[in-house]
């Protein structure tokens, strides 16, 4: 019998996700989006939420099904909690379980710390890091019950380094690589690791937002020269939901270029 401890073995080089549910939260566009299409190009059925953008769920459902996967979407707002109680019982009712949780729904509310008010600071905090633990807390007991689960929330380089215009949103998201941190060591005798990918900028509608100036600094500061792509962030997930990934637990997978090393 092979030992898979000492290396070498064909099951640790496991990426297949046949088999597995995964939601992906903000699973409608962007990055949420090709995340959600690799998961289930890797076998996986993905259950896709998302606030308003209902029509665009639908849409990644439809592609997710031409790949032979059950889908399904769940407009639920994360940073409400009687909301995600309400998608978890849907997701329970029409998937039975989650095995691969993925905290990808984020928004950014930019504005000078002197101009930043009490409201861009609660919308941010709680969506990018509370709806975290909201919607963690529903799936993650009974992975650890099952002996097998995935939890990797996406976080930013921004939470890394910080940014100007963004104090909100670096708290949150500095938040969330702490709370993964500290959630990997509570589970990871229960067979569900915890692991944060942290993306440089990533060319989505939320840097569509960001001025080209602000950009052309990213660009020219990035030492790979360009902004990354939605698929870049969701091969580093693929990888972290895969058995491959089964000794990485704690762990901040930063994929940004080279932007912070
Ligand atoms: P995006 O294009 O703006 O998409 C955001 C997604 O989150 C949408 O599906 C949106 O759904 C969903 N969402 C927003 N608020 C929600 C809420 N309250 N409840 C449920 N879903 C909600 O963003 P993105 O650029 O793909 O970013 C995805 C994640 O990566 C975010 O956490 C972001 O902070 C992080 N990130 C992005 C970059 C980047 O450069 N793009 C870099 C680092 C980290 P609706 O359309 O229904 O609102």
């Amino acid at each position: 019998m092979t030992d898979t401890t000492q290396g070498g073995d064909g099951a640790i080089l496991d990426f297949d996700l046949t088999g597995k549910v995964a939601l992906v939260t903000g699973g409608s566009r962007g990055i949420g989006k090709s995340i959600a299409l690799t998961l289930a190009a890797r076998g996986a059925d993905v259950a896709i939420n998302c606030n308003t953008g209902g029509q665009l769920a639908e849409a990644v459902c439809e592609e997710i099904r031409q790949l032979g996967r059950k889908a399904e979407f769940y407009p639920h707002n994360v940073g409400d909690e009687s909301e995600v109680e309400k998608m978890r019982d849907e997701i329970l009712r029409d998937f039975g379980r989650i095995d691969i949780l993925v905290n990808n729904a984020g928004i950014t509310r930019d504005k000078s710390f002197k101009k930043m008010t009490r409201e861009m600071w609660d919308a941010v905090i709680n969506v990018d890091l509370t709806g975290v633990f909201l919607v963690t807390k529903q799936f993650v007991d009974p992975m650890a019950e099952r002996g097998w689960g995935r939890v990797i929330n996406i976080a930013s380089v921004i939470g890394e380094i910080g940014n100007f215009g963004q104090t909100n949103y670096a708290a949150a998201k500095g938040g969330l690589i702490a709370f993964s941190k500290a959630l990997a060591r509570e589970y990871a005798k229960k067979g569900v690791t915890v692991n944060t990918v942290a993306p440089g900028f990533i060319r989505t509608e939320m840097t569509d937002a960001v001025p080209a100036e602000a950009l052309k600094v990213v660009t020219d500061s990035t030492p790979l020269g360009r902004l990354g792509l939605p698929a870049e962030v969701a091969a580093g997930v693929a990888f972290l939901a895969s058995n491959a990934a089964s000794y990485v637990t704690g762990h901040v997978l930063d994929i940004n270029g080279g932007y912070a090393m």
